[in-house]
């Protein structure tokens, strides 16, 4: 199949990035960064989750980030809403959009949203209800959509069931998070393609984590396929509970470079998008995990050896 000419890339470092984080990002950092992000054309950043306060202390500044951040004409703020209580807060804070929190598994919806993955569907119907009245788009998102890190391969037929659930409530925005780095080309396509076929209607998003460094080629996999719209984290920012030094969302700049070298346009600053990547490494070092600050773009030229260097000289 012939790769779209460009695509749509979500920055999830503000929430993905900093919720993960030891340490507690002062809420002016948070506002600061936030602020580059948006100055580095992207058309939609997930800046926060509406989460209650004691379960994630990180995204406790929530109502404040949104207040203060300059917000631009024509991009969307997104943030994460686990249930009505965080809708409410989001839509005081003037939210966009709201992308609902779910499981593909019940032992990763248990551990996460203390119930299974049916029952915390049911919490969504007043939610949906509520957003109906107001301004606020809703999204969905499966969790450990391509493995759950306790249950392994998630059938076809449970994503089914899921999306199905989504449209009742008239959600048919559809994020497929790749939460522990589990999936491969071959099962990007393979459940991309048939949530594709299933739901024509739907728009699906992937969110990747570069845990075991395929998230790369997992992103071409899904391109190949239709889907066009990705998110990533500036620096690569973020981890994964399940696995110590494991990195985040694929980087920002890996990203962007990546798929720029390919001819896919992303309409972003790349050049303004390392600035930042570079300073949330210099102050998180131990969280960020990025090829392109190690190594530099491939279009940096370098001088030609005037000499013969043999290696181990
Ligand atoms: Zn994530």
């Amino acid at each position: 199949m012939e790769h779209r000419k460009e695509v749509v890339i979500t920055e999830v470092c503000p929430r993905d990035g900093f919720q993960v984080l030891p340490m507690m990002v002062p809420t002016e950092e948070k506002i600061e960064i936030i602020n580059r992000i948006l100055a580095c054309g992207f058309k939609q950043v997930e800046v926060t989750s509406f989460v209650h306060p004691k379960a994630v202390p990180q995204m406790s500044d929530a109502d404040e980030v949104l207040q203060k951040i300059t917000r631009p004409e024509g991009v969307v703020l997104r943030a994460l809403v686990p249930n009505l209580r965080g809708l409410e807060r989001a839509i005081l804070a003037r939210v966009d959009k709201a992308k609902l929190m779910l499981s593909a598994t019940d032992s990763h919806s248990l551990n996460n949203a203390n119930a299974r993955t049916l029952e915390a569907m049911q919490g969504f119907d007043q939610i949906a209800k509520r957003a109906e009245r107001t301004a606020i788009k809703l999204g969905g998102s499966i969790s450990v959509a391509f493995g759950c890190p306790y249950e392994g391969i998630v059938p076809i037929g449970r994503h089914i069931e899921i999306c199905k659930r989504y449209e009742q409530l008239g959600i048919t925005d559809i994020s497929l998070a790749d939460t522990t780095g589990m999936a491969n080309p071959e099962s990007i396509k393979r459940i991309s393609r048939s949530l594709r076929e299933y739901f024509p209607s739907f728009h699906f998003s992937l969110h990747l984590h570069n845990t075991r460094g395929m998230a790369f080629a997992n992103a071409v996999s899904g391109l190949n396929e239709g889907i066009v719209d990705f998110d990533s984290s500036l620096a690569g920012l973020g981890g994964c509970p399940y696995a110590p030094n494991a990195s985040g969302n694929i980087a920002t700049e890996d990203l962007v470079h990546g798929f720029e070298e390919m001819g896919i346009k992303t309409n972003l600053d790349l050049d303004k998008i390392i600035e930042i990547a570079k300073v949330l490494q210099s102050r998180y070092p131990n969280q960020s995990d990025s090829f392109l600050l190690k190594a530099g773009k491939s279009s940096d030229l370098h001088m030609a050896p005037t000499g013969q260097k043999k290696l181990g000289e």
